[in-house]
């Protein structure tokens, strides 16, 4: 959508309105809120995201081995302690901030103070922040990282593809793909920060090599024949973590409609579903084996589904997103958000219906991705995760099987009605969803 957005010149829309909402059932609806409260009573994820933010999940993604840093050819960082949740905490931190009405409040606001450049003040970081102008082009410089992310939100640029099309520039740089003329004179070695700052500023500007940089990895990759460097989905750069060791978060990553992307759908749910609830949801108790394959097409599917959900009723899925068990996630996720919606409207709906909503919204955007020319090829990760095993890390040695991949994907195109063969939703699958020809 941004990038519709930004083909036409369009950079926001603003909507304001001038009546008050209206409840239909206002104490239902505060119960229904009071409930949804109590579940996130005593989460771990909660008091975590209370505590340090996102950046919480940098000790976890050092502890896993599951980083994507120096574009992805490394999966722990040394000195990732000084780019840690707590280090941002302990030096950087003005105070926590939540969206209104939020008693999760994840949300940072930081400041630098020390004398190491002019004194600002920024929102943030978050992790993809730390992951992107950290991880990436390897700096552990903390100062860094936010002065970068202020940079980027100053200029309204997404700072996971500003970060990623320059570690991937630092990669070719470093294999000698491109001089010292070829990106403005700098030494644009992994972990040069200023460079990262100077090269930022000359994206938004479209100065000099940041002109190429502007385009992301995928042109990048095409105009400097280094495809296989362009770390990316349908053009969106692979954010958040190395998916080499896990497959559902591979498949997650690569059949997210908007590119890769791990918003998109929950590929952790294998982590903590039971056996037994595998087999109620999934049809398959094996569904709880982080590393078997069996019942995660429609699993991933499901959960695609159920985001789409919590997207269509403006609820921040953070709030929701980790659960201590699956059963809660499904009282808080379905069960509460069914009755939230009918207290709030007076209109019919069950659990199975507003997932329903969520299956359609998600047939209607592979749709949309359809015309615009992607299918079945459009679903995979990059090949550097089939060709190249995780160097270092828990799961050192891991890597994508090409022949697992396709029977994942096979999987997940069945649990959809999608056909297998080009990726299209079918028409008795449309059918099914009350999506008529007019409507595609
Ligand atoms: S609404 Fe979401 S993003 Fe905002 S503070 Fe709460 S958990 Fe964080």
């Amino acid at each position: 959508m941004g990038a519709v957005m930004g083909s036409k010149n369009l950079k926001a829309i603003a909507v304001r309105g001038s009546q008050d909402v209206k409840i239909a059932d206002p104490k239902r609806f505060q119960g229904v809120i009071d409930a949804y409260r109590e579940t996130l009573k005593g989460e771990v994820w909660t008091e975590t995201l209370r505590r340090l933010g996102t950046p919480n999940l940098v000790t976890h993604r050092q502890k896993l081995g599951i980083w994507g840093a120096k574009n992805f050819q490394t999966a722990s960082i040394d000195g990732w302690e000084k780019i840690s949740g707590e280090a941002f905490r302990e030096k950087y931190l003005v105070k926590v901030m939540g969206c209104m009405g939020c008693m999760v409040r994840c949300r940072r606001y930081s400041a630098i103070l020390d004398g190491s450049c002019l004194p600002f003040y920024t929102k943030g970081p978050e992790y993809e922040t730390i992951n992107a102008l950290g991880a990436k082009p390897y700096i552990t410089d903390p100062a860094v990282i936010l002065r970068g992310h202020h940079l980027c939100d100053d200029c309204g640029i997404d700072e996971q593809s500003a970060g990623s099309a320059i570690s991937m520039a630092m990669e070719l740089y470093e294999r000698g793909m491109l001089k010292k003329e070829d990106v403005d004179g700098e030494d644009l070695v992994f972990g040069n920060g200023e460079a990262l700052l100077r090269l930022l500023e000359k994206i938004v500007y479209r100065k000099g090599f940041g002109n190429l940089l502007a385009e992301g990895t995928r042109i990048m990759g095409e105009r400097l024949h280094a495809d296989y460097y362009a770390i990316h989905v349908k053009g969106s750069e692979v954010d958040a973590s190395d998916p080499r060791s896990m497959v559902t978060r591979a498949l997650t990553y690569s059949v997210a409609t908007r590119g890769s992307c791990h918003l998109r759908g929950f590929p952790y749910i294998d982590e903590f579903i039971k056996p037994e609830e595998g087999l109620k949801y999934f049809g398959t108790a094996t569904v709880s084996d982080v590393k078997a394959l069996e019942g995660k097409g429609k699993l991933v599917a499901w959960s695609e589904d159920w985001i789409t959900v919590a997207n269509l009723m403006g609820l921040c899925i953070f709030a929701w997103y980790r659960s201590r068990t699956f059963s809660m996630l499904i009282k808080r996720g379905l069960e509460l958000v069914t009755e939230a919606y009918v207290s709030a409207t007076d209109l019919p709906m069950t659990q199975e219906n507003l997932l329903r909503c969520g299956e359609r919204v998600y047939n209607t955007e592979k749709l949309f991705n359809w015309r615009e020319g992607m299918g079945r090829e459009a679903d995979y990760p990059p090949p550097r995760f089939f060709d190249e095993a995780m160097p270092d890390g828990a799961d050192k040695g891991a890597h994508l099987d090409r022949g697992d991949y396709e029977r994942l994907l096979d999987d997940y195109y069945t649990a959809r009605g999608w056909d297998p063969v080009t990726g299209r939703p079918t028409p008795e699958k449309l059918e099914e969803l009350g999506l008529n020809e007019s409507d595609r």
